[in-house]
């Protein structure tokens, strides 16, 4: 017998969504993660208040962290992650970013350009030429693949080798995709931002968001700013939300599955249907996006007019939902009045269709 243990080959990211950020594998310790209700800690450990660290943040963000591979920090919401990621950008910093995206980081943007703290850079994400050619001088990349809600898909691998090339810093909103699907710190990322609130947690109940980065000596450098900026800003998350995410992570291999496969069927039956005048799916993920004929007054009838899909803004949980996104002021004018986004839940597949089915005919 030889001393050390034969190598085991890596564990699949199926078996890490179910065993990371487990207690150590002793007697006695407990299965179920901790949930850790306290705002101090005695003298003389490493943590001396609760602002600064929780064991359940711990727990989540080394699950998290092992899924994107790297350093994850939760924070209170997507939002909160989005805004410590672009704390990184020093005033007067160029940021290239999507035409259309997520509408509260297109806010923010548009905002901060407003009061003169940063200039944007404005690109088609899909036109990966035109997207280089915007990084020169630039300070960051913020991008989204697929978009929130045009679901347009960029060459990751190749704009974000032109960013690094260059010294552009690079972010990466995976909200949509998950690690499971697309993984941005592989193909060259500094960070990875995600709103926890969607599929990672995936039922619905609660608010939160990641930031991720990756495990090399310039991202533990960029983890250590944007954990002093959550510390100093505050955007920290309540532990029992986190406990709930983390019992949510643990079956997201399953629900990214089935809600997917669910999407792709939807996709397809969706794009010979008379109500439809057009369907976007990037052929994985579980988010597709429908317009309806007859303009934003008949996409409103055939969102309220559903009984099993549920007529809300968000997705990413267990039950499909699906909302008009115009009808949200801040939501950018490149998004068609007429369209709908659906997030495809994990139910019965033929209750969808028939659900979907009879309420776009209902307005006919
Ligand atoms: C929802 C969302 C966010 C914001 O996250 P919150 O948890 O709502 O703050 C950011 N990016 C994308 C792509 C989202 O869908």
């Amino acid at each position: 017998m030889s001393d050390s243990p034969a190598p085991q080959p890596p564990l699949a990211a199926a078996t890490r969504v179910v065993t990371l950020g487990r207690e150590d594998d002793v007697p006695g310790a407990q299965v179920g993660a901790p949930l850790v209700l306290t705002s101090t800690y005695r003298a003389h450990g490493d943590t001396m208040y609760a602002r600064s660290g929780n064991p359940t943040w711990t727990a989540f963000e080394t699950a998290l962290g092992s899924l994107e591979g790297g350093d994850a920090l939760v924070y209170s919401s997507g939002m909160g992650a989005v805004s410590a990621a672009l704390s990184l950008v020093p005033h007067g910093g160029v940021v290239v970013a999507p035409d259309a995206a997520y509408n509260g980081v297109v806010s923010t943007l548009g905002q901060r350009e407003e009061a003169g703290e940063l200039t944007v850079r404005r690109v088609d994400v899909t036109d990966t030429d035109a997207v280089v050619a915007a990084l020169d001088g630039a300070t960051l990349l913020w991008l989204e693949s697929p978009t929130n809600p045009l679901l347009e898909v960029a060459d990751l691998a190749t704009v974000l080798g032109a960013a690094r090339e260059r010294g552009v810093l690079s972010v990466v909103d995976n909200t949509f995709a998950t690690p499971l699907l697309q993984r941005p710190l592989e193909l060259g990322a500094d960070v990875v931002v995600h709103s926890v609130t969607k599929y990672l947690s995936g039922h619905s109940d609660v608010v939160l968001g990641a930031a991720v980065t990756a495990a090399t000596e310039a991202g533990r450098a960029l983890r250590d700013r944007l954990l002093l900026h959550r510390t100093l800003h505050g955007a920290i998350a309540g532990p029992m939300e986190v406990w709930l995410a983390l019992r949510g992570l643990r079956t997201l291999h399953l629900r990214v599955e089935r809600a997917g496969a669910n999407a792709l069927v939807l996709a397809e039956r969706l794009r010979d249907h008379p109500a439809v005048e057009r369907v976007r799916h990037p052929g994985w993920g579980a988010i597709v996006s429908i317009e309806v004929m007859g303009g934003p007054e008949a996409a409103d009838r055939a969102a309220d007019a559903t009984r099993v899909w549920v007529n809300s803004t968000s997705l990413g949980g267990v039950e499909s939902q699906l909302e008009r996104r115009r009808r949200i002021a801040t939501e950018p004018k490149a998004v068609p009045e007429n369209l709908l986004r659906l997030s495809v839940g994990v139910e019965d597949v033929d209750d969808l269709w028939r659900d979907l089915d009879a309420a776009l005919r209902s307005v006919l």
